[in-house]
């Protein structure tokens, strides 16, 4: 069977095709496929917006098709910015921009607990899905450390670290991560 990963983020495909190998014939990213799709993501939840973006690629190819979407969830601001995280600014994946705004809404905030999100959903041609979960816990700290990751990384600290995620080795981070715990969750239900 061939399985379609609904994203050409470099990092997601070495990721997916790593752990997802073993269940597919062939393993392709949208570019790969050929296909040229935006996904409107309009959806209230991570799950949603994920469901969304596979479906539509299993629909348009007639393969599985597999896709996230992923964010960061502040306790203070009641799970926000969430699904908004990549254009929690106002416009979309300015990190510079959206880590100020986050860190000015929490200037007076003692409890800066968040966790990453990642939600993973698989569809089949037939259109059954088999969906899962990951996160990762930590605290926004205003100590700006660390050049590696992306996003919410240099903020994004790992007390039982003692680093943000963007101080972390990549391959650590890849091992622990939300999208990580989301891909093993999702390994798991296939498993069964
Ligand atoms: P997407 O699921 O790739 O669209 O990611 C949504 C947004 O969530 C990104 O643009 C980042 O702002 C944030 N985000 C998701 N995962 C991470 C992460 O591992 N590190 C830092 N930011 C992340």
């Amino acid at each position: 069977m061939k399985l379609i990963i609904a994203s050409n983020n470099a990092h997601k495909l070495v990721e997916m095709k790593a752990i997802l190998g073993e269940y597919f014939d062939e393993i392709v990213s949208l570019r790969e496929s050929g296909i040229e799709h935006e996904t409107v993501e309009d959806g209230k939840t991570f799950l949603e917006n994920a469901e969304k973006k596979a479906r539509e690629i299993a629909g348009i190819s007639g393969c599985c098709a597999i896709a996230d979407d992923s964010g960061v969830c502040v306790d203070a601001l009641g799970g926000a910015p969430g699904i908004y995280s990549a254009r929690f600014c106002g416009h979309h994946g300015d990190d510079e921009a959206n880590n100020q705004l986050l860190l000015k809404k929490l200037e007076h905030e003692e409890n800066r607990r968040a966790h990453y999100t990642c939600a993973i959903v698989l569809v089949y041609p037939d259109g059954t899905s088999i969906s899962a979960e990951g996160y990762l816990h930590g605290e926004i700290t205003d100590k700006r450390a660390g050049a590696n990751g992306f996003g919410y990384d240099p903020y994004f600290y790992l007390p039982e670290y003692g680093c943000t995620t963007a101080e972390l080795d990549p391959e650590i981070k890849n091992k622990i991560s939300h999208r990580a715990n989301a891909i093993k969750a999702l390994v798991e239900k296939l498993n069964k």
